[in-house]
């Protein structure tokens, strides 16, 4: 492409956003609570999930789907592992129209991940992004188990893990398999969480004016309970 092209690119590219960006300010408005709220919301429901007292599928009723035919306002965006153990709906114990959910094995990001969550950001109003990784994750246990260059769309997963392996291979030196994996689990949360302003100025313009924020969080797979993971 050359230079005259590139620059009509990047000026679509800006109307389009322009236009995203206004949309969103005159649709939102906001979901009415702050990010920590979103948050305690969510361990709350944990809570009940864990004790057995979930409320939520009996608050999913023909009309609470009614009342949300025209539009939705969902508190939190969760960007969680696709592992069938963890359903965030259910280990948070949430009905419809309550949390905006993106689901990917490793829970990594890319331009269609980080456009979901954009989307669930600006456009839906949420003030809070979850990165929820979990015990014994299958996609970092293959990046651990992988060798050579990696093939195949399978091979673009353990690519994206891969930083947190190099990471963890350093953190968790001498440790056994089940540690490494671990630590390269909790590594990549904390490293996805970290990318998603790095790679999308929409999501860091939001950070910074503190309209959203980002909490990094693991599943315990054999107790149910979902905590925070705090940065290095
Ligand atoms: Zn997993």
């Amino acid at each position: 492409m050359n230079r005259m092209g590139k620059t009509f690119v990047i000026l679509c590219a800006g109307v389009v956003l322009a236009a995203w960006s206004a949309a969103a300010v005159a649709s939102s408005g906001g979901v009415g609570i702050s990010a920590e709220e979103a948050w305690q919301k969510l361990l709350d429901g944990n809570k009940r999930y864990i004790e057995s007292k979930m409320a939520a599928c009996s608050e999913s009723t023909p009309s609470a789907r009614e009342s949300l035919t025209k539009g939705q306002k969902p508190y939190a965006i969760i960007l969680s592992c696709s592992d069938s153990r963890l359903p965030p709906e259910i280990i948070f114990d949430k009905s419809m129209g309550e949390i905006f959910v993106i689901r990917v094995a490793g829970n990594i990001i890319d331009p269609v991940v980080l456009g979901s969550i954009e989307y669930g950001a600006e456009h839906l109003g949420s003030p809070l992004i979850v990165v929820l990784g979990h015990e014994r994750c299958g996609a970092v246990t293959a990046a651990v188990e992988a060798k050579g260059k990696p093939e195949g769309n399978i091979g673009a997963l353990i690519k994206a893990i891969a930083p947190a392996v190099k990471q963890a291979q350093k953190e968790a030196a001498g440790k056994d398999k089940a540690e490494l994996v671990e630590t390269a689990s909790n590594d990549n949360i904390r490293l996805v969480a970290a990318s998603i302003p790095k790679k999308s100025p929409i999501i860091k313009h939001l950070l910074k004016e503190g309209k959203v924020k980002i909490v990094m969080a693991k599943y315990d797979l054999d107790d149910g309970k979902v905590t925070k993971l705090e940065s290095k």
